[in-house]
């Protein structure tokens, strides 16, 4: 009797063993073999659930889909921050539009007192290159007019899935906080963040998670990118007959061009870090008129320590061009400024926890040959989506230069990490028709809902786990005693409202509003 109960008792416990070696419900095993590490609680699994729903990812979808339709440039915005705002209100969040003086920045919240977690949010497109969704070779809708070459219409739209599952989860289980959505306008003209920050606008926020779309999922931490200074030289001379009496003329176009070569001569004495690009945005109308005005605008990018003296070598080349071609440096316009990034350690282990826990999506064979012939028409390895994710990228060890974001500025104010998630096809090309053509449909709705996701799992780890969110403040605080943040934005700077209106409005005419893509 007695070794059967012994055996009995063996029994039962190789069971439970058994049953502790299964995977927690939810929590499948993803496709890089890693079986997810973060706990899912109650709240967590709310979130996804409601973000796992075939309806729910059919709005955020379509809503993605719409903004990629009006593809609006930076400044104007109007129909892409109208649509993500009516969704929020729709779901009980409190909007301020008009923020920091930007018809299309607007700051949603829901919830009350700490902590207060911010997800941040764009959704401007880039001009020059329309072209026709999921078509696997260049194909303008209209051309040369804007398309979202960036991904900025998932990113806008991951975002509010976000705080709206969140805000839901929140209500569910009785959680207390804020959650809150900065709607930030024309990143690609890096405008505004700055400003907003100069507004105050995220002075009480404990955390940031930033998004941007991409071909995988994946984060990281530590300094990346570079500072920029946007900003307008605009040149003044004399009209006259440019062939019966050219001498009495003073072309405003000879400033600008001996400007432009003498910062192509700066270029061999910079530091390597250093990025600097420009175009002539006004330079006469026609070779018989000598132009009187004349304006180049430049991106000057550099590290942060540097920024500021790369720009000043490149004004002293503007005066320099004044006066060898007689003509007046009559402004200097700055647009806008902003500095690196600096992703906080602790926020970007904790992203990275909840992108292991959610994992890649999974692509439908048709999904599968687009991405492939995609990738064969741009001499990509035809891999397809990807099947593995990425580890937490650490930081390089020694700076290089390359782009920015406005990003940057949020991350010296308040504790930010970025997630890139998966929708664009491996091997396309950023701000090129390439991508344009794979932001667009089920495959980018499947990859912004993983972007949500994970964001969405980070905040209520935030908002429900004092200790996690103590981690990443405390090392921002540290990091802030030896980074403070002061603007490199002048006195005055204003947000460059007029911008793109002009070719908003050419594209508008030429019916760009009027085509919709079909899936
Ligand atoms: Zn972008």
């Amino acid at each position: 009797m007695k070794s059967f109960i012994s055996s009995g008792i063996k029994y039962i416990a190789i069971f439970f063993l058994f049953l502790m070696a299964l995977p927690v419900t939810g929590q499948k095993k993803n496709e890089s073999g890693f079986l997810g590490k973060a706990d899912l609680y109650k709240a967590k699994k709310d979130v996804l659930e409601y973000l796992g729903d075939s309806i729910t990812v059919k709005n955020f979808g379509l809503i993605s889909d719409s903004i990629w339709t009006y593809a609006e440039l930076g400044m104007q915005e109007f129909k892409s921050s109208a649509l993500l705002i009516k969704k929020l209100e729709d779901e009980g969040f409190k909007v301020e539009k008009g923020v920091a003086g930007m018809p299309t920045c607007f700051v949603a919240t829901w919830g009350n007192g700490k902590p207060v977690i911010g997800i941040l949010g764009e959704y401007d497109a880039l001009p020059m290159i329309s072209q026709k969704a999921l078509t696997p070779f260049q194909d303008p809708i209209i051309n040369g007019a804007p398309g979202h070459g960036c991904g900025h219409n998932m990113m806008g739209t991951a975002g509010i899935a976000a705080v709206i599952a969140v805000k839901r989860s929140m209500k569910l289980n009785n959680l207390s906080g804020t959650i809150k959505f900065f709607g930030s306008p024309a990143e690609e003209t890096l405008i505004s963040r700055p400003y907003m920050i100069r507004d105050g606008v995220f002075r009480d926020v404990d955390a940031v998670i930033d998004n941007h779309a991409s071909s995988n999922l994946g984060t990281g931490y530590g300094v990346s990118g570079n500072a920029v200074i946007s900003v307008l030289f605009s040149f003044k001379g004399k009209t006259a007959h440019a062939a019966g009496a050219p001498w009495n003329g003073r072309s405003a176009l000879d400033g600008v061009e001996l400007m432009n070569v003498a910062t192509n001569y700066l270029r061999e004495h910079l530091f390597y870090t250093y990025r600097m690009h420009y175009v002539i945005t006004e330079g006469g109308e026609a070779p018989n008129v000598v132009p009187d005005k004349a304006t180049v605008w430049y991106y000057i990018r550099n590290t942060d320590d540097r920024l500021e003296e790369t720009y000043q070598r490149v004004v002293d080349c503007a005066k320099g061009a004044a006066i060898a071609s007689g003509v007046y440096l009559d402004s200097i316009t700055v647009l806008s400024a902003t500095h690196q990034k600096h992703s906080n350690k602790a926020l970007a282990e904790n992203l990275q926890r909840n992108i292991e826990l959610v994992g890649l999506p999974e692509w439908a064979e048709a999904e599968n040959i687009f991405a492939k012939s995609l990738q064969k028409e741009l001499g990509a390895e035809e891999s397809g989506y990807p099947v593995k994710i990425n580890p937490l990228r650490e930081p390089a060890s020694a700076q290089s230069g390359g782009a920015s974001t406005d990003v940057g500025e949020v991350s010296l104010i308040v504790p930010v990490a970025t997630l890139n998630f998966p929708g664009e096809v491996p091997g396309s090309i950023g701000h090129h028709w390439s991508t344009v053509a794979t932001v667009y449909g089920k495959a980018a709705w499947k990859g912004l809902i993983t972007g949500a996701k994970v964001m969405a799992a980070t905040a209520l780890d935030l908002i429900s786990k004092p200790k996690v969110l103590e981690e990443i403040t405390t090392e921002f605080a540290e990091y802030s005693k030896k980074h403070p943040y002061k603007t490199f934005l002048p006195e005055g700077a204003m947000p460059p409202l007029y911008l793109n209106k002009e070719l908003m409005d050419k594209y508008l005419k030429a019916g760009m509003d009027n085509k919709i893509e079909d899936e």
